[in-house]
């Protein structure tokens, strides 16, 4: 396994995750991960993440395999 890519340089703080299902009328979004468009009743997830500086971001994923690739500590 290679797991030598972690030269992250900020600390990132999961806040919370949830799985959702986009409805209509919902803004459509994209994985963050491989980028596939999340489309109306899709189950997604969501994830807020808190930086360091206190920042807060949201980010979603078709399927939480895409989520564990880019979170491997969620
Ligand atoms: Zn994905």
């Amino acid at each position: 396994m290679n797991t030598s890519s972690n030269t992250a340089a900020a600390e990132l703080i999961i806040q919370n995750k949830s799985t959702r299902v986009l409805v209509g009328g919902s803004p459509s979004y994209r994985c963050d991960y491989c980028g596939q468009v999340i489309s109306e009743r899709m189950r997604y997830s969501g994830v807020t993440i808190r930086d360091s500086a206190g920042n807060i971001t949201e980010h979603f994923f078709c399927e939480e395999e895409c989520m564990i690739s880019q979170y491997p500590d969620i």
